[in-house]
Parts: structure tokens; C-alpha cells; sequence
């Protein structure tokens, strides 16, 4: 699935021509994508101009001119892709944008869990939407607050979306990887240091995966980079690029995970921790 780079990039790549152009046509062919409903979609957008496209989370977002918002989520394999008449029509086409200046955008998704949500109140379509790990606002003392908050494993907490939005599987491994945590680690248990690690670790491998186009790995999203810096993700029994221990594969909330064992210990336990604070307090 698309994660934060690979929907930035998407975001950047469509921006110059879909900015300023008037959505002229829209078809949704696969019921159960559109939401409110397909007629209701094409009813609120048609005629109206794109000012923005932007991002929240992993939704690309259409401001249109009358302020309306259009959020698209790709899901497991949506993509964007330019009509083109001298080429063969592409696979499973679900919608098109037909636009001003004669283009035609198609949203292609294989397996259809990509939607399309039409709304004229984006706070309230993404109040349950967490922090955007990128802005500014998003400091280590912030991240500290809601890791400490909760009593919960890092790797679920942080593919959590209610709490930070556009990390998924490959940007966590890379993530706890970097900042060198284990993700069964407890999210009260970090240390200030620990937390300023992740924070750091969480916005330099965003940034870098944007700056390599996001990570490819089939079809779905092709013409990333990314892939080829990952350093624990899909890279199972290689040695790690730091310490040349085989990377281990292990479940962590039943997700495929990823971890170098000698970089990403397993936390201390808390009963020692706690001992260690009785005893200074005796
Ligand atoms: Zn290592």
C-alpha cells in the first residue's frame, strides 16, 4: 500500500497539470468506490475548477473552487494514470476525469479497495486523522506525549492512523530500524532519548523516501527508488548494512516486520525499571 512518500510524490507528480483545470466529465465504474455515491460525486464536482491538490495522510486531496474537497485514497494498488490515445487503454480502469483542456485522468485499481470521498467538510472527513509527521508541529516532545499516553507495542502504535497518519509497514521497520528500537518495545517505557531518536529516525526516512520517489516493489506503484536504501524492509536473511547480522522476519500485531537483532535489542523489562525506581526511591 501506498505510504506517505509514495502519495506525496503521486501529489507532486499530478499537481502542474490538474491545478486550475475544470472538471468537465467524471464516471465511476465500480459501485461500492464512490462515496457518498458515484451520481451524488459526479454531481458536486462537475463544472467546478481544481484549485489544490494536497495531501492528508495517504489521502490526495482536490480542493475545488467552490469549496468542495475530493479525497481520493488509493488503498492497496489505486493509481493515477494520463489517458493516452496513441497507447493501449490501461487495466481496470474504476474512474475518469475528463478536464478541460482535453486530458483525461484515470484512477486504475486492480483489487478496488481504492475510494473516493466527496465532502464540503474536510476537517470533520479527517477528524479522526492523526498528526502529519512531517509539519512542523509534529516536535519530539509531541511524539513523547502520545507515545507515554499509551501503554501499547511501537510498531502497532505507530501504524496507527489515528495518531500519526501515513506511516505503514515499510516507513516503521525503517523507522524503529534507524532509531534503532525494537517494536515490541512499550511506548510508555521510552526514554527522552529513545523518543528523540524515533522522531528523528520517523522524519528522515519520510524525507528521504520522498526525495527517492517512494519505494516500488511491483506494479502497483511503480518508479520509486527507495527500495534500493531500505535497510531492514524485505531484505530477510541479508546482513544488516550496519553490524552484518542476518535480518530477522517476525510478526509483530500480524504484520510482517523487520528487524536487525543486534541493532533493535529487545526492550528492558519493566519489573527491572521499576525495581531500579523503588530502590532509588527506599
Ligand atoms: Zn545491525
Amino acid at each position: 500500500m501506498p505510504e506517505l512518500p509514495e502519495v506525496e510524490t503521486i501529489v507532486r507528480n499530478y499537481r502542474p497539470r490538474l491545478e486550475g483545470r475544470r472538471i468537465v466529465g467524471f464516471r465511476s465504474r465500480w459501485r461500492k468506490q464512490a462515496c457518498p455515491s458515484a451520481p451524488q460525486v459526479r454531481d458536486s464536482i462537475l463544472g467546478r475548477t481544481i484549485t489544490r491538490i494536497g495531501r492528508r495522510g495517504k489521502h490526495i486531496v482536490f480542493h475545488l473552487h467552490d469549496g468542495g474537497f475530493l479525497l481520493v485514497h488509493l488503498r492497496m494498488s489505486g493509481r493515477f494514470e494520463w489517458a493516452d490515445a496513441n497507447s493501449a487503454a490501461p487495466r481496470h480502469v474504476r474512474a475518469t476525469w475528463d478536464l478541460d483542456d482535453g486530458s483525461r485522468l484515470l484512477f486504475c485499481d486492480a483489487r478496488k479497495f481504492g475510494r473516493l470521498i466527496y465532502t464540503r467538510d474536510l476537517a470533520a472527513a479527517t477528524a479522526k486523522l492523526g498528526h502529519e509527521p512531517l509539519e512542523r508541529l509534529f516536535t519530539a516532545a509531541l511524539l513523547e506525549r502520545e507515545l507515554h499516553s499509551r501503554s501499547r507495542q511501537l510498531k502497532p502504535l505507530l501504524l496507527d492512523q489515528s495518531v500519526i497518519v501515513g506511516l505503514g509497514n515499510i516507513y516503521v521497520d525503517e523507522s524503529l530500524f534507524r532509531a534503532g528500537l525494537h517494536p515490541q518495545a512499550r511506548s510508555d517505557e521510552l526514554s527522552k532519548a529513545q523518543i528523540q531518536r524515533l522522531h528523528r529516525a520517523i522524519r528522515n526516512v519520510l524525507r528521504e523516501g520522498i526525495r527517492h520517489q517512494g519505494t516500488s516493489f511491483d506494479w502497483a506503484y511503480p518508479g520509486g527508488g527507495m527500495q534500493e536504501r531500505l535497510r531492514v524492509y524485505g531484505r530477510t536473511s541479508e546482513p544488516c548494512r550496519r553490524c552484518g547480522t542476518p535480518i530477522a522476519a517476525l510478526r509483530v500485531a500480524q504484520r510482517g516486520t523487520h528487524i536487525c537483532p543486534t541493532c533493535q535489542p529487545p526492550a528492558r523489562k519493566r519489573r527491572t525499571r521499576r525495581r531500579a525506581s523503588q530502590y532509588i526511591k527506599q
